[in-house]
């Protein structure tokens, strides 16, 4: 294999225990280079910008007490990891950002203010400081490596919290700081989420952007893999604890990927692998704390001789379904544009959606606003509220071409009443709108008729 790029997670790299895993996979590896991209240690980003905001408020000492225990906390990773001298050097490298991060608190909170340029600031320090003692314990466990700054070519825009990479730029500087080092056959180590204008002002492109960093780094090196490490075996056919004998899925595409993503799989946003997608880099997640496991591939076309209609079930559970019935403009143009304005209005995002001449049922997960939408949509419409609904989801790309099969999901959940029923446009997925109570039923009903038959699908599925 040539050049893999591989991104850690947070709970990955949380622990020394955890840094060490990850150092083995590393090591281990058998790509000829290997690009190594780290979120910071689980929970610091949070802890980050909550310094900020504790500055900001002027509640300065908890700030300066949350600052000492990130700190203290990578202390303990990096004397855990690194033999003495090492250790020592480590220290005088937290301490010195340690007094960095102090001196933006005061800052802060004399201002008063904290402005997303300062957040950026703070937040980076997350990935600057769990890279820095990695790829200290990576070298000194005997594997050839360096420490890569992602500021020096992730480039982006100066929109501060979410910034937005220039490709051109990032390929340019990638080629001509990353390429030399990597014929090397030297690891790099860079951090995920982070990056810099062109001016050189730390930016972040945005929370849990570590994904899309990797991604873009594989894509501008045309990397043959890009390998996304967490800590779960891969993408699988229903919530374990739903199902407990739910199977890992070997491969799937892009698009179902996607539509999990969207019904809660909390495993990665689809989006953010979007780059390497689109220039058919295959995207594999796979589980720091068991990396036997071959993980889940995601490929923009998966090619096998097997045929299977359903890859995963999914579900998401709190979730409001709101049925508008119109009053008076029966079959008038117009009506659902009202009814999305309203939406719109109060910014809630509106998840599935079904319709018919004079009425319209929809979800929202956010119920902030919901009076003020009902309010307004009584102006035109009868509005019933039922909260404490869930959607489940049936993903598979061969859903489209397959016969009968809404009768069959449909026929397996005999036992529960279903609100609402959609097969959205990209006919990769049928998803339905039950009571919450019934999930756990459901979501095993349907994975007794799609996937306990045994060993069949054995490409598709472990
Ligand atoms: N550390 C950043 C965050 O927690 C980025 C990442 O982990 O992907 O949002
Ligand atoms: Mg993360």
């Amino acid at each position: 294999m040539k050049l893999v790029i591989m991104k850690f997670g947070g709970t990955s790299v949380e622990s020394g225990p955890a840094m060490r895993r990850v150092a083995e996979i590393v090591r281990k590896s058998p790509a000829e280079s290997t690009l190594v991209v780290l979120s910071a240690c689980a929970g610091v980003t949070n802890q980050l910008l909550r310094i900020g905001n504790l500055a900001a408020e002027g509640r300065a000492e908890d700030a300066v007490g949350l600052v000492q225990a990130i700190a203290q906390r990578h202390s303990v990773i990096a004397h855990d990891l690194l033999p003495d001298a090492e250790a020592t050097a480590a220290q005088s490298f937290l301490d010195v950002a340690a007094a960095e991060l102090l001196a933006l608190v005061r800052g802060i909170s004399v201002l008063g203010e904290l402005t997303p340029r300062s957040i950026d600031l703070l937040a980076s320090y997350g990935e600057r400081l769990s890279s820095f003692v990695f790829e200290l314990h990576l070298r000194h466990t005997g594997t050839p490596s360096t420490l890569l700054d992602a500021r020096t070519f992730m480039i982006t825009d100066d929109q501060y919290t979410h910034a937005i990479p220039d490709l051109p730029e990032m390929r340019h500087r990638l080629h001509r700081v990353a390429l030399p080092l990597l014929n090397e056959h030297r690891v790099i180590v860079t951090q995920g989420f982070i990056g810099a204008t062109r001016a050189g002002i730390t930016t972040t492109i945005g929370r849990g952007g570590s994904d899309h960093s990797a991604a873009l780094i594989g894509a501008l090196l045309d990397a043959e893999e890009i390998q996304i490490w967490t800590d779960v075996d891969g993408i699988l056919t229903a919530d374990p604890s739903v199902v407990p004998n739910a199977r890992r899925i070997r491969i799937m595409s892009f698009r179902e990927a996607s539509e999990l993503a969207y019904f809660g799989a909390r495993v990665l946003h689809p989006e953010t692998i979007l780059p390497a997608i689109e220039k058919s880099i295959p995207v594999r997640v796979l589980n720091s704390r068991r990396p036997s496991s071959q993980g889940t591939l995601i490929v923009a076309e998966p090619r096998t001789t097997q045929h299977c209609i359903v890859k995963s079930i999914a579900y998401k559970e709190g979730v409001t379904m709101i049925s508008i019935v119109s009053t008076r403009m029966f079959l008038a143009h117009g009506f659902l544009e009202n009814v999305f304005d309203v939406f719109h209005k109060y910014s809630t995002v509106v998840h599935t959606v079904a319709t018919s001449d004079v009425s319209v049922s929809a979800t929202v997960n956010d119920t902030s606003r919901l009076d003020e939408i009902v309010m307004e949509l009584q102006r035109f419409a009868t509005v019933t509220v039922d909260r404490r609904k869930a959607i489940v989801c049936v993903v598979g790309d061969q859903l489209r071409n397959s016969m009968g099969l809404a009768a069959r999901v449909l026929r397996s959940i005999t036992h529960v009443n279903i609100n609402m029923i959609s097969q959205g446009a990209s006919e990769i997925n049928i998803s339905f709108v039950i009571d919450e109570d019934n999930v756990e039923t459901t979501v095993q009903a349907l994975h007794q008729e799609f996937f306990d038959n045994g060993d069949q699908n054995q490409e598709i599925f472990d």
